[in-house]
């Protein structure tokens, strides 16, 4: 493997608990490398499962969070000014393709258009990347997977992904785990026994219910996992609740009454 993405390589077995086929369908997408968008709300496991994956293909996982101000360059590459004078140096989406690493592109909605376009000619059967600065037509090396992360929950008509690049990905959904999984995930994730995690996961029921009715998003599997880490050091388990699980989620008096209240008949 080039030195250059050998840091990205993962080295330990990330701990990812399967809850369907989706490690088979994804093995079966890696060997066409085709390009995976991974849909499901903040918290639910994605970027877990493409550490796990990447992992188990031995491939190098190089990892990009998106944002509005994010460039073309800062995917791409750009030339730096040092000592000796000007030198290029490779974005992360580059150092994949140039090297054979999977690159994930998290939460790809928050990225402008103009940026995600440039994914595109490295996601059609081209597989290539121009460098217009540079004036380098990078071929993809045949390990190069692109990986992008999306919420549904979050699309607007501001925000969302083209059709046109929407349909040049295959797309696994994700979804917070059913009761007995995520029990499992969170008692293995934090130490915390069954009972406190089924616990914890009756609270997040309650609350994903509320979706909808006055809260944008559930709570995730995320905060679970925070505050099953937090009862674990004897933190209290009402106040873990409270700061891990109730807060973060909304400002509205009324709600974190809700919220508080269905905490209580678990704690
Ligand atoms: P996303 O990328 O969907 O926002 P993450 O993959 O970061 O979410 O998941 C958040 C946390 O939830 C992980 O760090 C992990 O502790 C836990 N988790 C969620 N789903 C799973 C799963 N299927 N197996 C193992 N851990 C999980």
């Amino acid at each position: 493997m080039h030195e250059q993405v050998r840091d990205y390589q993962v080295t330990q077995e990330p701990y990812y608990r399967a809850v369907g086929d989706e490690v088979d369908l994804y093995e079966a997408a890696y060997a066409v490398r085709m390009p995976m968008m991974l849909k499901g709300p903040t918290g639910c496991g994605k970027t877990r499962f493409v550490e796990y994956m990447a992992w188990k293909l031995g491939k190098p996982l190089i990892t990009v969070a998106c944002n509005e101000d994010m460039t073309a360059s800062d995917l791409v590459g750009r030339y730096l000014l040092d000592a000796n004078g000007t030198r290029w140096q490779d974005g992360p989406l580059t150092l994949a393709a140039r090297h054979g690493a999977i690159c994930y592109l998290d939460e790809v909605v928050e990225a402008r258009q103009d940026t995600v376009v440039v994914i595109h000619p490295l996601t059609d059967n081209r597989r290539v990347l121009p460098l217009e600065k540079k004036g380098e037509l990078v071929e993809a090396h045949e390990d190069f997977q692109l990986v992008i992360s999306y919420n549904p929950g979050y699309q607007s008509l501001m925000k969302d992904l083209k059709q046109s690049t929407k349909q040049r990905f295959g797309a696994l959904d994700f979804a917070y785990p059913e009761a007995d999984v995520e029990k499992e995930i969170v008692s293995h994730e934090t130490g915390v026994s069954a009972d406190v995690a089924g616990k914890l996961v009756g609270v997040a029921e309650r609350a994903r219910n509320l979706k909808g009715h006055g809260l944008d998003e559930g709570i995730s599997t995320r905060m679970l996992v925070h505050a099953g880490s937090l009862i674990a050091r004897d933190v209290a388990p009402l106040a873990a609740c409270r700061m891990a699980l109730v807060r973060p989620l909304t400002d509205d008096p009324d709600m974190r009454d809700a919220l508080d209240a269905a905490v209580t008949t678990f704690f």
